[in-house]
């Protein structure tokens, strides 16, 4: 997977033949940023959880006799938990990957923009722990042409955000609309926001914020996946200061399709 990635940013810079040689020496310093990124976020990534699981499975199995069922429950619900987030963490490298090596081709079926946040938010269910996630829904939403996995995966990430980043309790939403021909879809939270400087570079690989303390484990690989897959339909994402300039929104702009797409709908993929 390491070679993989750095392959492919080897070949982005061949590509670029025409290069100076200054040039060259940044994107390579740029490669070997990324390389040593991959490598520390691999580590951490894979080590955090794997070592809950192993505490949690030797605790069940050293101390089964004295423990009661609550205390069961608790330990074989870490397990899930963290093995959940190993299962995140594998899937957004492949989704990372692909989108990578050009491999990751969006479907384009006719989609209900609802039915895909009605799916993210079912599958944030977890990690939500009772947050309220509030959806407003345009009624003049149109059908749009997606890959309906691909776009849960970038809501869910979003959704993954909008918890850690933001105060337990605090309500998400969920807003879209539609703006002549495109649809805006943004996910809301209450969190201590982005700062303006950072706001472009987070949509980078491996970029976190920097804040002394940091906030929570992450990967930084999150956003980046979401803005792939939301420019592989043809659309654009940015991250935004809230209503009264306070929390995150992430905002992302789809294409609706042409009149003459919407005569014919492609009956095998509505
Ligand atoms: P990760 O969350 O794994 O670090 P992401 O690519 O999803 O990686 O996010 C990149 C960075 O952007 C995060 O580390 C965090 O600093 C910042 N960020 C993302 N979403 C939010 C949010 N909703 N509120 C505040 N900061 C955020």
């Amino acid at each position: 997977l390491l070679d993989t990635l750095a392959d492919q940013a080897a070949l982005a810079i061949e590509r670029t033949s025409l290069v100076s040689d200054i040039e060259q020496a940044r994107l390579a310093a740029e490669t070997e940023r990324l390389r040593s990124a991959l490598l520390s976020s691999l580590s951490h990534d894979l080590r955090t959880p794997l070592a809950s699981i192993l505490g949690a499975s030797s605790s069940l199995i050293s101390y089964d006799a004295s423990l009661n069922a609550v205390d069961r429950l608790d330990l074989a619900q870490t397990i899930q938990d963290e093995a959940e987030r190993l299962n995140r963490f594998v899937q957004n490298l492949l989704d990372m990957t692909r989108l990578g090596s050009g491999q990751l081709k969006p479907r384009a079926d006719w989609v209900d923009p609802r039915d895909i946040i009605a799916s993210a938010v079912e599958r944030a269910g977890k990690l939500l722990r009772r947050r309220a996630v509030k959806v407003e829904i345009d009624p003049a939403l149109p059908l749009l042409r997606l890959d309906p996995m691909l776009m849960e995966q970038v809501i869910f990430n979003l959704l993954d955000n909008a918890c850690k980043y933001s105060p337990a309790g605090t309500p998400i939403t969920i807003w879209t609309v539609r703006r002549d021909d495109t649809v805006l879809i943004e996910v809301c939270d209450q969190g201590p926001g982005i700062p303006e400087e950072d706001r472009e570079r987070v949509f980078d690989m491996f970029y976190r914020v920097e804040d002394g303390d940091s906030r929570t484990a992450g990967t930084g690989l999150g956003l980046a996946i979401c803005r792939g897959i939301i420019e592989a339909h043809g659309g654009r994402v940015s991250a935004q200061p809230g209503l009264n300039g306070a929390g995150t929104c992430v905002v992302m702009r789809l294409p609706v399709p042409a009149p003459a797409e919407l005569v014919e709908p492609n009956p095998e993929s509505a």
